[in-house]
C-alpha cells in the first residue's frame, strides 16, 4: 500500500514536471505551435487553392494601380483579388511597364492584365478581353491660361504642339496617329504618367493627354493645371488575355458576378469619389 502510495507520488510528481516543463517553457512553445498551426494552414490553403493568379499592371495609374507604401493598390487590384477570391486562386501583382503588360499576358508570365486597359481593336489581334468593367475618357491636361482651350486646337491646320503622353496607352496611339502622324505635334513619351504631368509643369510640353480618373488626380495635387472640358476619346476597360486563354471565360463569369451584385460598383465608388 505504501508501496503503492509512492508509485502514484511518483507518477504525479513526473506529470507535474512535465506540465510545468512544458508550461514554463510555454512562451518559447507558443510560437513554435503556432508557426507549425500556420504550415498546416498553408498546406490546407495549397491543397484547396487551383494555383496563382498572377496580374500583370503598370502601378502608375491611380486610382485603378498605385503603390501605397509596399503595396499595390486600387480599383484593379481589388477586383483581380475579389475575382481570384470568389474562384478560389491564390493572387498576385506584377508590376511591369504599361507597354510590356501584353507581351506578359501573350508569353503566358502573367494570367492576366488589367491596368485601366482601354479595348482596341489592335489589342484584340494579340489578347482576348473581358467584358468592360469601367469607362475611361482620354482628355487633354493644360498649363492654366494655356492657349489650348478644347480638343478641336489640337487638330487646327497650323497646330504644332508638344504633347506628353504615356507610352503604348491610347492616349499615345492616338496623339501619334491623329496629331503626329499628320504633321500637328511633337510627341513625347514617358514611362509613367506622372513623368509627362512633371514635364508639363516645367514647361517642356503644350498639353498631356491621358486617361481621366490619373489627370484628375495629378491635377488634384498640382498647383497651375487644368483638364479641357471637352474630350479626346471615351473608352472601355477590360480584362487582357492571352489568345484563347481557358482563364477567359472563369475570370470574366466571376467579374459578371462581381458586377450583377454590386461589388465592382462599391469598389469604384470606394476610390472615385462621386462628383
Ligand atoms: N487606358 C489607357 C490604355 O489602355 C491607359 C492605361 C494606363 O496607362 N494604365 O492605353
Amino acid at each position: 500500500m505504501k508501496k503503492l502510495f509512492a508509485t502514484v507520488m511518483v507518477m504525479s510528481l513526473t506529470a507535474a514536471l512535465v506540465g510545468c516543463g512544458s508550461s514554463s517553457s510555454s512562451e518559447a512553445a507558443a510560437p513554435a505551435e503556432s508557426t507549425d498551426a500556420a504550415v498546416e494552414e498553408e498546406a490546407v490553403v495549397e491543397e484547396e487553392s487551383k494555383g496563382t493568379l498572377i496580374m500583370a499592371t503598370n502601378a502608375e495609374f491611380p486610382p485603378y494601380e498605385y503603390h501605397e507604401g509596399d503595396a499595390i493598390i486600387g480599383i484593379d487590384a481589388e477586383i483581380a483579388e475579389a475575382i481570384a477570391t470568389k474562384l478560389g486562386y491564390d493572387f498576385m501583382i506584377e508590376d511591369m511597364l504599361f507597354d510590356s503588360i501584353i507581351p506578359a499576358v501573350t508569353s503566358g508570365k502573367a494570367s492576366f492584365g488589367m491596368a485601366g486597359m482601354t479595348v482596341t481593336e489592335e489589342r484584340m489581334q494579340s489578347v482576348d478581353f473581358s467584358d468592360s468593367y469601367a469607362t475611361g475618357v482620354q482628355v487633354v491636361i493644360v498649363a492654366e491660361g494655356s492657349a489650348i482651350t478644347s480638343v478641336d486646337d489640337l487638330f487646327a491646320d497650323d497646330a504644332s504642339y508638344g504633347i506628353g503622353v504615356q507610352t503604348g496607352t491610347t492616349g499615345d496611339l492616338y496623339a501619334t496617329w491623329d496629331l503626329e502622324d499628320a504633321g500637328l505635334a511633337t510627341i513625347d513619351r514617358y514611362n509613367k504618367g506622372a513623368d509627362a504631368v512633371q514635364a508639363l509643369i516645367a514647361g517642356k510640353l503644350d498639353c498631356v493627354i491621358i486617361d481621366n480618373e490619373p489627370a484628375k488626380e495629378f491635377v488634384a495635387a498640382t498647383e497651375g493645371l487644368a483638364i479641357l472640358d471637352s474630350e479626346y476619346a471615351v473608352e472601355e476597360y477590360a480584362i487582357a488575355f492571352a489568345k484563347d486563354s481557358e482563364l477567359t471565360e472563369e475570370v470574366n463569369g466571376a467579374l459578371q458576378e462581381l458586377i450583377a451584385d454590386g461589388t465592382v460598383a462599391a469598389i469604384i465608388d470606394k476610390y472615385i469619389s462621386a462628383e
